[in-house]
């Protein structure tokens, strides 16, 4: 199989991706499946096209490219690179631990514990929203978000990624996949427009200019302190049906400057 939806999962999930020419048909084969995710990180900074091409010149062919599926920029975008197998787990502790059945990123950093700047917080929160989302595209646990220092054969082999697994299998379990709540429309009711009209009435040149500026639809009626300015304003009418009428009026008046000039 090829993972050709890597790009849409993770964008999905409100990740920021790009998408390397020819991702999509890039591999050495196919994926059998995928059981799992496996956690790298890349030992240095800006080596996006090894993992595209590769290391090249002498080495051996298992260290042509591509190397991951992923990579993980330390600004916190995914740059998608193949759909197809990828070599990146090496000799691993068990046979679903292997390149076959697992989804590899390489992650940019040193990867040496106190490096300054090492795993910036965009790039951690990154990482663990993105595993949860193919944990949660592909149907495995998070157990099975496992470093490459936890699968690799021998134990002690590889040493990365350079932060503890356990808490960022926390992480990722705790990541919020669903959608974030849509902000309320907030529609003018004739109500609201009265309410407003009233308010011009107090003379209160901000809120002049707000209407006058032909942005009352962005005038918010729910603020404390226009429902205070309301609140004294609404006993006064209760108390005095003279200046009621008289407020009336005014409030016509205001409303029909409000109005769009009649055509002749
Ligand atoms: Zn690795």
């Amino acid at each position: 199989m090829m993972l050709t939806d890597l790009a849409d999962v993770l964008r999905a999930a409100g990740l920021e991706v790009i998408e390397e020419p020819g991702w999509k048909t890039r591999g050495h084969g196919q994926m059998i499946d995928v059981l799992g995710v496996t956690c790298h990180h890349t030992g240095g900074l800006k080596d996006l096209s090894t993992i595209v091409n590769g290391r090249d010149l002498g080495l051996p062919t298992e260290l042509k490219g591509p190397l991951a599926h992923l990579f993980l920029a330390r600004d916190g975008v995914y740059h998608v690179v193949a759909a197809g197998l990828c070599w990146h787990a090496g000799e691993s502790r068990s046979a679903t631990m292997t390149n076959s059945h697992r989804i590899g990123i390489e992650a940019e950093a040193k990867g040496v514990p106190g490096t300054i700047g090492d795993w910036p917080k965009v790039q951690m929160d990154a990482y663990a929203r993105g595993c949860a989302a193919l944990a949660k595209r592909y149907r495995f646990g998070v157990v099975q978000v496992l470093g490459h220092k936890e699968t690799c054969a021998p134990l002690g082999r590889k040493t990365d990624p350079d932060f503890d697994m356990t808490a960022f299998r926390h992480a990722v379990a705790g990541v919020d996949l669903s959608p974030p709540p849509k902000e309320p429309d907030v529609a003018l009711t004739d109500s609201d427009v009265a309410k407003v009209a009233r308010a011009v009435w107090t003379d209160d040149p901000p809120l002049v200019a707000q209407q006058t500026g032909g942005a009352l639809h962005e005038l918010d009626l729910r603020s404390a302190s226009t429902e205070k300015r309301l609140g004294p304003i609404e006993a006064q009418l209760a108390s005095n049906g003279a200046q009621l009428s008289t407020l009336a009026g005014k409030v016509d008046q205001i409303l029909a400057l409000l109005a769009p000039p009649a055509t002749p």
